[in-house]
């Protein structure tokens, strides 16, 4: 373990949501064709697979992590240790004010997804996205928009309006948005009332 350095603490690996055998590795190979090997990420503490067709590449490692998910597997704030990378769930204030999931190694906050979650009415808006710098195109972003998606399963889903930089529109523009990307958000009275969409009141 090299857990003492801090140097590990970002993104070397990349990562991608999900759970069991991957179909495909980040790059698009069939992995049923170019083949995959499972190892272990240490320093996520995560399954971490190898894409034979990218390994016999030259200058690719193949290498990904897989994160999953799944509410289940989001953890408190209090029960984060100085190992592994998760998923850690921060309520929100009031039934269906702003809530979040980061993406933490360690620590150490490498990203964050807010969003607002009414039961009562089922409807979802996706408040903000923020993944550091450092951590960009990694797929921390992809993992937190599926760790929200998780919260809200069955639900109406609608999102801010995305932000207009150009990380942000091809962050969204490959992974697609929920609802149309110019539309406004479509929070329910609860929502308003929590003050989730300022704009809207
Ligand atoms: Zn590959
Ligand atoms: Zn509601």
């Amino acid at each position: 373990m090299t857990g003492a350095h801090q140097g590990w603490r970002t993104l070397k690996v990349p990562i991608r949501p999900g759970a069991g055998k991957p179909t495909h590795c980040p790059w698009g190979h069939d992995l049923a064709v170019g083949g995959v090997r499972q190892s272990w990420s240490q320093d996520y503490r995560a399954p971490e697979w190898v894409c034979e067709a990218c390994y016999a590449l030259p200058g690719r490692t193949g290498v990904w992590a897989v994160i999953d998910p799944a509410v289940e597997r989001q953890v408190p704030e209090d029960s984060v240790d100085e190992y592994g990378l998760r998923l850690v769930v921060v309520p929100p204030p009031t039934p269906a004010g702003i809530g979040a999931v980061r993406l933490c190694l360690g620590h150490k906050i490498l990203g964050e997804i807010r969003m607002s979650l009414c039961a009562t009415d089922r409807r979802a808006v996706l408040v903000h996205l923020h993944i550091d710098e450092e951590c960009r195109r990694r797929g921390a972003g992809r993992v937190l928009v599926a760790a929200a998606e998780a919260r809200g399963i069955d639900f109406n889903w609608t999102m801010v309006p995305i932000e207009r930089d150009p990380v942000s529109i091809a962050f969204w523009a490959r992974l697609g948005t929920f609802g149309s990307a110019s539309a406004s958000p479509r929070p329910c009275s609860h929502q308003i009332e929590a003050g989730v969409i300022p704009a809207c009141d």
